[in-house]
């Protein structure tokens, strides 16, 4: 099948790389030429494991290119895939869909035949009826069916994710649009990864429920570790005494310092906007983004508390800027609104992630990296592990206090045991513990 990806950032580039993988010929189009160029040089504009490989193999048998030409892009093409970013528009938290808006104008102006166009971007329900109407009134010739097909891949694990995923949502009421979905997807039926055919308002709410509920889970867990901390109980052990019963399920039951990311704060903040117009206010998702955004300068308090109540003309050392590890993206990250306070206080940071450098210097003022952990740690008077890389759980805690001018470790994914710190003489913080 040919297939087109409007958008080429981490879902755009990771769905057209696996659509190739599975034998389709996919274009990925984007209209930032200094990606697109890069991509054509065999340079990844992002970090993804195994994303390089899955690129340039595909690139090289013949069925992935890429271009800026959407034009070029969609000639041909049975389904096209808008795939570009939805942030939160400023002011407000509602999705900013004019992206979205103007490639589905761009699409139908181009569109020489019957195409399936599918949204793969994150969009409020009813964005499937807004790009339809574009559509028409763009090229009233237009021959076309609109699909939402959210995605839920996460970085860092994208490409497993997208070839074996847990489901696929397919939201339409047209029947040919649906037999070009299930061709699109076959491949995966010999996984028999289920796929559901909704309706296409229903396809777009269930990836926001999805978001506002993993959301919820992670902020319901960071509310019962700071009980745990006034109770004197451990939030690790609570969130394994009720993991393990079915109904409730392991995952997403890490304290931590908030979620951060590219979508889970603007999805949930888009999703109570919609529920607010619609007249179905979801308060419990509300109460989540407040608690969510507040917790992250508390974690700033809390360092500035383990640092000995002061952190002016201190250095302080971070392990980790990404939201997450295995991935490069900063959207969001928790580190902003932590090292931002912190530097309010009148800190220094000497930062060090494995990928984030990058990014985080586009979002952060007055930064210096380093080029490994003790680098960071060299001259410290505390340390703070705020990602959870792999480079970080096995840290040589004698270096670790040696480097340090004060054994002070504030570990913010709870990596490291408590008994152990105390017994090496290191005064360690960690979450609900
Ligand atoms: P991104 O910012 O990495 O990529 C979007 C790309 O679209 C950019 O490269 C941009 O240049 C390009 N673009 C914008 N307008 C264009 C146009 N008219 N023509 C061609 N290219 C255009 O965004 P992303 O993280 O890939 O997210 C895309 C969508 O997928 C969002 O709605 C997001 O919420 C959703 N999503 C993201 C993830 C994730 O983990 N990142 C997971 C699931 C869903």
């Amino acid at each position: 099948m040919r297939v087109a990806m409007i958008g080429s950032g981490y879902v755009g580039l990771v769905s057209g790389a696996c659509f190739a993988d599975f034998g389709h010929h996919v274009v990925c189009v984007d209209k930032d030429p200094g990606k697109i160029e890069r991509l054509n040089a065999g340079i990844m504009p992002i970090y993804e494991p195994g994303l390089e490989q899955l690129v340039s193999s595909n690139a090289r048998a013949g069925r992935l290119s890429f271009t800026t030409s959407l034009d070029e892009g969609i000639a041909g093409a049975e389904a096209i895939f808008i795939a570009v970013g939805t942030p939160s528009r400023r002011g407000d938290g509602h999705a900013d869909l004019s992206y979205v808006h103007a490639a589905a104008s761009e699409i139908a102006k181009a569109l020489d035949g019957y195409a399936v166009i599918v949204t793969k971007s994150t969009v409020p329900v009813g964005t499937g009826d807004e790009v339809e109407r574009i559509m028409a009134e763009a090229n009233p010739e237009a021959q076309f069916a609109v699909v939402s097909n959210p995605e839920f891949l996460r970085e860092g694990a994208a490409i497993g994710d997208f070839k074996r995923p847990d489901r696929i949502v397919v939201g339409t009421e047209d029947d040919r649009a649906r037999a070009v979905m299930a061709e699109l997807y076959r491949p995966l039926f010999l996984n028999q990864s289920p796929i559901l055919f909704v309706g296409r308002r229903t396809a777009e709410l269930i990836k926001y429920a999805a978001n506002a509920f993993l959301a919820t889970k992670i902020t319901f867990i960071n509310e019962i570790a700071d009980l745990c901390e006034a109770a004197g109980a451990n939030v690790q052990d609570v969130a394994r005494g009720i993991g393990l019963d079915n109904r409730i399920g392991s995952k997403f039951l890490h304290a931590g310092p908030g979620y951060g990311g590219s979508c889970f704060p603007k999805d949930t903040l888009a999703l109570v906007k919609t529920a607010q117009d619609l007249g179905a206010p979801i308060r419990i998702v509300e109460t989540v983004a407040a608690v969510n955004s507040q917790r992250k300068r508390a974690m700033a308090r809390k360092v500035i508390a383990a640092a000995g109540g002061n952190v002016r003309g201190k250095r302080i050392a971070v392990l980790g800027l990404t939201f997450k590890p295995n991935t490069d993206d900063m959207r969001d990250s928790p580190a902003i609104d932590i090292i931002q306070a912190l530097q309010d206080g009148g800190a220094t940071i000497h930062a060090y992630d494995p990928e984030g450098h990058e990014q985080a210097a586009l979002v952060l003022n007055h930064v210096d990296y380093a080029n490994d952990p003790y680098h960071a740690l060299e001259g410290a008077d505390a340390a703070v592990l705020v990602t959870e890389w792999d480079v970080f759980r096995a840290l040589d805690m004698d270096r670790v206090k040696a480097l340090l001018t004060a054994p002070v470790l504030i570990d913010l994914r709870n990596v490291y045991d408590p008994a152990e710190m105390a017994r090496r003489g290191i005064r360690y913080s960690s979450i609900g513990r």
